[in-house]
C-alpha cells in the first residue's frame, strides 16, 4: 500500500490498524495519526515512527484515505471542521464508527464522496477481527482493494452489497465477541460446580473455543459435519450436544441476533 493513510482520531482501533499494518509491511512514512492532544500521539510516534497532527485539515490535504476513527458522538463536528479539506483532496474515505449511515457521513463531508462504511468488532484489537465493508457507489475497484487491505491487517473482511446487511454483520460479529464472553462464564461457573478451579474451567473453555474455531477455519468440511465427527453414538458429546438443541440453542441464538440487528437499525 503506497498510499498515504490518515487516522482522524488515534484510539483503540485506530491503533489497533496501524500496528496491523506496519507489521504485514506497510511504511509508518505513509501513515499518519491526529488527535487533537499531542500526548496521545507522542507514543504513537515514538513507537511506531508514523507521523502525526493535532490539525485534523492539515492531515487530510494529504491523503489519499482518511480513515474515521474517532466516538460516533463527535464525528458530526469532526467531519463539518474539514469538509473544506475533504473536498479539496476528495480521498477514499472509511468509517469505522459503530451506528453511522454512509449518506450521513458523506453529507457531513460536503457529499459526492467514495466512501466505505466498516462494522468491525473488539478482537481486531488483538489483529484477529472479523469486519463487514460496504462501499457506497461512488468508490471504485482500486478503492475497495485498498480498503480490503486496511481491515486485513487486523483480521478477516468481509463485503455486503446492501448498507442494511451492515445490521446483520452487526449480529453474526459485531457484537458477537460478547455471546462467547457469556458463553465462557457459564462454561467457567459449571466447570467450578463440576470440581475444577475456576481458572483451569476458564482457560480450558477459551482455548477450546480458539481451537474449535481454527479447526472449522482450516477444514473444508461445515461445521455441522465437524459436530458429528466428534459424537460418537452414545457417547458424552452426543449426550451434551442433544440436551443443547432440546433445550432451544438455535431459537435463543436466532432471538438474541435478531434483537441485536434490530437495535443496530433502530440506531443508524
Ligand atoms: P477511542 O476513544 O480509543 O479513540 C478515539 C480517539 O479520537 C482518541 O484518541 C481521541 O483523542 C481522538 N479524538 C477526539 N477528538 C478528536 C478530534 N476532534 N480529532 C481527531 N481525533 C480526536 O475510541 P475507539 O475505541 O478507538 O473507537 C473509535 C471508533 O471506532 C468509534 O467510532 C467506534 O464506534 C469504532 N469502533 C471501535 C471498536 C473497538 O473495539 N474499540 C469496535 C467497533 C467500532
Amino acid at each position: 500500500m503506497a498510499s498515504k493513510v490518515t487516522f482522524i482520531g488515534a484510539g483503540n482501533m485506530a491503533g489497533a490498524i496501524i500496528g496491523g499494518m506496519i507489521e504485514s509491511g506497510v511504511s509508518p512514512d505513509d501513515i499518519m495519526a491526529t488527535s487533537p492532544s499531542d500526548d496521545i500521539l507522542a507514543p504513537l510516534r515514538e513507537r511506531l515512527s508514523i507521523h502525526t497532527a493535532t490539525d485534523n485539515a492539515a492531515a487530510v490535504a494529504e491523503s489519499d484515505v482518511v480513515v474515521l476513527a474517532v466516538k460516533p458522538q463527535i464525528m458530526r463536528e469532526v467531519c463539518e471542521k474539514m469538509r473544506d479539506a475533504v473536498q479539496a483532496r476528495r480521498p477514499l474515505i472509511v468509517s469505522v464508527a459503530a451506528g453511522l449511515p454512509a449518506e450521513t457521513l458523506e453529507h457531513w463531508l460536503g457529499g459526492d464522496l467514495p466512501l466505505v462504511r466498516c462494522m468491525p468488532n473488539t478482537p481486531a484489537l488483538v489483529g484477529a477481527g472479523a469486519a463487514g465493508l460496504y462501499a457506497n457507489a461512488n468508490v471504485d475497484d482500486a478503492q475497495r482493494r485498498l480498503a480490503t487491505e486496511l481491515m486485513e491487517a487486523v483480521g478477516l473482511v468481509e463485503w455486503v452489497d446492501d448498507e442494511a446487511l451492515l445490521d446483520a454483520v452487526t449480529a453474526v460479529s459485531g457484537s458477537a465477541p460478547a455471546y462467547f464472553f457469556l458463553m465462557f462464564e457459564a462454561m467457567e461457573e459449571t466447570g467450578v460446580k463440576l470440581g475444577l478451579p475456576a481458572d483451569t474451567a476458564r482457560r480450558l473453555a477459551m482455548q477450546t473455543a480458539l481451537g474449535a474455531a481454527k479447526m472449522a477455519l482450516s477444514s473444508d468440511k461445515l461445521p455441522g459435519e465437524l459436530k458429528r465427527n466428534v459424537m460418537s453414538p452414545g457417547g458424552t458429546t452426543e449426550r451434551a450436544v442433544e440436551h443443547l438443541e432440546e433445550a432451544g440453542l438455535r431459537r435463543i441464538m436466532a432471538e438474541a441476533m435478531t434483537a441485536c440487528a434490530d437495535r443496530a437499525s433502530e440506531m443508524a
